[in-house]
């Protein structure tokens, strides 16, 4: 077998096995490959083996790939998301991890109507407080979530976050934990569903499972080192 596919199943099995370790079922995960700097023939084999969900980080390697790959793929936007790509980011992407401020929130809601797409989106959270992450900082969260609940278009989905790359496992339970926690937060208090929870990358996604992530974004694991 393609070693990409060997490598998802692997990564797969490891999800489940993470979700039963913490009670959970593993089938309330999605595994989300991303692709990113990968060629098209890596998705394809995965996309062979029933793959459906694959994520990309820059609008135009997403442009270049949607064109040539199936229609039915599901494009999960997890880059940075300057205001001038978020028509593209709308009507490529079905999912958009990484909403960070007010004014994109607006922008993404009002493009999402003009292109009639009910596009999912999350709130991208700097629980960590790395100076160099993106990611609203978690004391402006509540208010961006609020503007987030508002939207009458685009459909305010949940929250993803990032650890620092080699966190101790304290600081990898503080950052899952705590976006668990904002989440369960903005539904109280918004009464808005929030059912996703981005978090768990290749290094930490045992640690996130076990705090309830329900999308791991797996690159390095799938693909090989970039
Ligand atoms: C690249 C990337 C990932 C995948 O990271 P790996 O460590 O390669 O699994 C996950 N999330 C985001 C936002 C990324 O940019």
């Amino acid at each position: 077998m393609n070693s990409v596919c060997e490598n998802f199943r692997r990564v797969r099995s490891e999800v489940d096995a993470a979700a039963a370790a913490a009670g959970r079922n593993g089938r309330d995960i999605l595994l989300l490959a991303v692709s990113k700097t990968f060629p098209a023939s890596d998705i394809r084999a995965l996309y062979g083996m029933g793959v459906r969900d694959f994520g990309e980080n820059r609008i135009q390697e997403l442009e270049t790939k949607s064109a040539e790959l199936p229609q039915d793929i599901v494009w999960h936007f997890i880059g940075s998301l300057q205001s001038n790509k978020i028509r593209k980011a709308v009507k490529l992407a079905s999912v958009i991890h990484s909403v960070d401020s007010v004014s994109a929130v607006e922008r993404l809601d009002r493009i999402a109507e003009e292109e009639g797409r009910h596009v999912k989106f999350l709130l991208e959270v700097n629980v960590s407080g790395e100076a160099s992450k993106s990611g609203v900082p978690k004391a402006d969260f509540m208010a961006l979530a609020r503007a987030a609940a508002a939207c009458r278009y685009a459909v305010f989905s949940g929250l993803m976050t990032m650890a620092p790359l080699d966190a101790p496992v304290e600081m990898l339970d503080a950052v899952f934990g705590g976006l668990a926690e904002l989440r369960d937060r903005a539904e109280k208090e918004l009464h808005v569903p929030l059912p996703l929870l981005s978090m768990g990358m290749s290094g930490d996604f045992v640690n996130a499972v076990s705090h309830g992530s329900t999308i791991v974004r797996i690159g390095t694991a799938i693909f090989g080192r970039r």
